[in-house]
């Protein structure tokens, strides 16, 4: 596979190399040259296949030669080791759970993936990777638990001081071998601001091979593509016809994987995306003008994003045609007052548990439908579980979640953190000085 810079339509650079960089130098996303058409008697058959063999079938056409499919094989069956199952909560509703992973989030599927992809790229290397990633809490977890134990490379993760949950702060803090955790005394913008200046210290970089795991990684696209995929096989096996996704979206990156699985040839016949009050894609479907804006903190704080930076992979996929998008793509904006209500609703009617952001997906498949009543399923994604956000689900509905297998234990292990303020000096001599 060949990808171009979407700011550079001349340029070209191998998976390997848009895997370590992870952004063009023309601040550009990569795109892959051409987006892979799969064949449609797979589309067909699919429901014989499982998630893993899909997840190799949708990988390899995208990937090709650039990793043998043996070695490809093994990159799945190691990376995606866990369910995303289907529920339905009436007839015409359906939940897709991409919780299931080892950090309660669907980001372990872009996670899991990178991480082994990175690792297989860096065997014949004899440097250390080393990783360095910001977190607001879900992106830490993920990428903790998904490098821990990656042979050769080394997992550096800064997240703000008080403003992460407990399971979050566990799952960043208890891991030992090759995950390192600082806590830093500010936010998450002084986090980020951090991890860019050393990805731009010259010095840094001569003694450190230094890559980010950032979320507009082509390789956390691609696994995202998968489950798509797979919710497809499962409803066909069902005997559901025409399937809407609603996406619970910040980066939109996940709803971003949904549109290009759509483009390889996916039957879908519209997505739709749920935004907190960051109503940057809302406004522009609407208006036509993309105006970004500062973001605001809500209950679903991982899609606190004004500026959502995958959009442009979006426009991409839609040759910056906003006809064209608004054929495919609809959405919806929420409070934090209608996300508590919408959790609150979906406990006493299905007595089913949704975090904030899965509530609000909830909320925008039930506005959709709506306007567009019809024979169709409305599956909306689920993409963590709720036992990350206390704070934001209500007490009473709180106590009755049920943790996931392991999260109890978690809180048993000793926590392991370096706490640091916000300088930049102290986090380089931290990295050179820990270099062993
Ligand atoms: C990251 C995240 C989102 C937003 O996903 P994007 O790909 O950034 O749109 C939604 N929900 C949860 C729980 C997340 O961690």
């Amino acid at each position: 596979m060949k990808l171009y810079s979407t700011n550079n339509r001349d340029l070209r650079v191998s998976f390997e190399d848009a895997v370590f960089n992870s952004l063009p130098a023309d601040k550009g996303l990569y795109m892959p040259e051409n987006i892979p058409q799969l064949d449609p008697s797979f589309i067909r058959n699919i429901q014989q296949y499982s998630l893993q063999e899909i997840a190799f079938h949708v990988a390899n056409a995208f990937i090709g030669e650039d990793i043998p499919e043996s070695d490809l094989k093994l990159i799945i069956e190691d990376a995606i080791n866990f369910d995303a199952p289907v529920r339905f909560l009436d007839s015409k509703t359906a939940v897709l759970e991409l919780f299931h992973g080892p950090s309660y989030a669907f980001k372990d599927f872009g996670a899991r993936f990178m991480s082994r992809v990175m690792g297989y790229f860096s065997k014949q290397d004899d440097q250390l990777l080393d990783v360095l990633v910001a977190t607001s809490g879900d992106t830490g977890g993920a990428v903790a638990l998904g490098f821990l134990g990656v042979q050769g490379t080394r997992v550096t993760i800064l997240y703000p001081k008080g403003k992460v949950s407990k399971v979050q702060e566990e799952q960043l803090t208890t891991n030992g071998q090759n995950i390192r955790a600082i806590e830093v005394n500010g936010t998450f913008d002084d986090c980020q601001k951090l991890v860019k200046k050393a990805f731009n210290d010259e010095e840094l970089k001569s003694h450190l091979r230094l890559t980010s795991a950032n979320s507009i990684n082509i390789a956390r696209l691609i696994p995202q593509t998968f489950y798509y995929f797979w919710a497809y096989a499962q409803l066909k096996t069902q005997g559901v016809g025409d399937i809407v996704f609603t996406v619970p979206s910040g980066n939109f990156g996940n709803i971003g994987a949904g549109l290009l699985a759509y483009k390889m040839g996916l039957p879908v016949k519209r997505f739709v995306a749920g935004t907190n009050v960051n109503d940057t894609v809302p406004r522009f479907l609407k208006d036509g003008q993309y105006e970004p804006r500062p973001s605001q903190q809500t209950l679903a704080n991982a899609m606190d994003v004004g500026d959502p930076s995958n959009w442009v992979r979006i426009q991409a996929l839609f040759d910056n045609d906003i006809d064209q998008l608004r054929n495919v793509v609809s959405s919806y904006t929420y409070t934090d007052e209608q996300t508590k209500k919408a959790m609150d609703m979906l406990f006493t009617t299905f007595g089913y548990i949704a975090c904030p952001h899965t509530a609000i997906a909830y909320l925008a498949a039930n506005a959709f439908r709506q306007e567009h009543p019809g024979d169709y399923a409305s599956v909306f994604l689920s993409t963590a579980h709720p036992c990350k956000f206390p704070d934001a689900i209500s007490s009473d509905v709180f106590e009755q979640v049920q943790l996931p297998q392991g999260a109890e234990k978690l809180g048993d292990k000793p926590k392991v953190l370096t706490s640091m303020e916000v300088d930049y000096d102290t986090f380089k001599e931290y990295l050179l000085v820990n270099n062993i």
